[in-house]
């Protein structure tokens, strides 16, 4: 196996590309491709202030460094979902990867804005950890970008993510969500006149050219020390086992994500766009951040957010107050 480029010896090969490349050029051919998706999407300037949200783990460590290697003004943002030793493990890899680069890193947990943990969120909602932990993080990435006032969002979302999502949107036909998948998502503003704010930072996703086994690779060969080990919540994520699936295909076909994923952006997504209704974006009456109203009382909305937060808090309350079983040995005070 020989590099495209030099012909030396290749470490990396691409099958869907149907190319090889050694150390060097490998890097050159990441740093070209996320270039080339910011051009092509149209999705930020050299003088744009990013938010790049870092998991600790291989996508969103790789993509840092591609940006920073790209002369972007980039700052990280950790979010401590509280998910036991997993997150002090992927917390410690964030941080020593900005100490390395010599770059900013915000450090903001769950448990200190909002008094829970991703897997108590879990208990007290009833719902797999998953659910409340991307709602969580969505709330905290959009609060945490405007609150610093940074102009974009950047997440590292690789091919694999986006294929996987399309694919799960497209079993349940999720025709709203199929018309919001794209590699870039406007901001949305609220109000008019002075009163206008931006209410949704916009978000962006320069990965999506990338396959998760090439973000691996150049996490590897560029020395970045990232979390290996999963998420110990991930059972039960349906995004995973379409991984699985599709990746199956992939390894028979290949060129099989980028061919799915790509070809919707050109000649499906459209149509979606067309189809599914964005609601009016309002103020949500708690917290203040922007929600969608379909109908109703515009002043009484509370967002998703809120209402989950609200919703297991009140559980917890209500199994304070449930008397634990006498115990053999208890002793009467009153
Ligand atoms: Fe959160 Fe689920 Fe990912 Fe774990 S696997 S970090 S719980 S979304
Ligand atoms: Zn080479
Ligand atoms: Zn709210």
């Amino acid at each position: 196996m020989k590099c495209k480029v030099c012909r030396q010896h290749a470490v990396v090969d691409i099958r869907r590309h149907n190319a090889a490349f050694c150390q060097e050029h490998f890097i050159s051919h990441m740093h070209n491709q996320v270039a080339r998706t910011i051009k092509e999407f149209k999705m930020f300037d050299a003088d744009d202030r990013l938010l790049i949200a870092v998991s600790g783990g291989k996508d969103s460590l790789a993509l840092w460094d591609v940006l920073l290697e790209l002369d972007y003004d980039v700052v990280g943002f950790y979010l401590d979902l509280g998910i036991g030793s997993y997150s002090g493990r992927s917390k410690e890899a964030a941080i020593s990867f900005a100490e390395t680069r010599n770059a900013k890193l915000i450090v903001r947990s769950l448990a200190e804005e909002h008094g829970y943990t991703v897997p108590e969120l879990a208990k007290l909602t009833g719902r797999v950890p998953c659910s409340g932990c991307g709602l969580n993080k969505r709330y905290e990435f959009n609060r945490a970008a405007l609150e610093e006032g940074f102009d974009i969002l950047v997440t590292g979302h690789n091919l694999d993510d986006e294929v996987a999502t399309l694919f799960g949107n497209v079993l349940h036909w999720n025709v709203d969500m199929l018309g919001r998948q794209a590699p870039v998502l406007e901001e949305r503003i609220l109000g008019e006149g002075t009163d206008a704010r931006v209410a949704l930072v916009r978000k962006v996703k320069p990965l999506v050219r990338v396959a998760e086994r090439e973000t691996a690779a150049y996490a590897l060969l560029r020395g970045i020390d990232y979390i290996v080990e999963e998420c110990p919540m991930v059972e039960g994520n349906t995004q995973h086992r379409y991984k699985e699936a599709i990746t199956l295909l992939e390894e028979a076909s290949p060129g099989t994500k980028q061919q799915m994923y790509f070809g919707f952006l050109k000649r499906a997504a459209p149509r979606f766009i067309a189809e599914s209704g964005e609601g009016r974006l309002v103020t949500c009456k708690r917290c203040s951040a922007p929600t969608v109203a379909w109908d109703g009382n515009d002043s009484e909305v509370l967002c998703t957010f809120c209402r989950t937060k609200d919703h297991a808090l009140r559980r917890r309350t209500d199994r304070a107050s449930i008397p634990s079983p006498r115990r053999e040995g208890d002793v009467d005070t009153a």
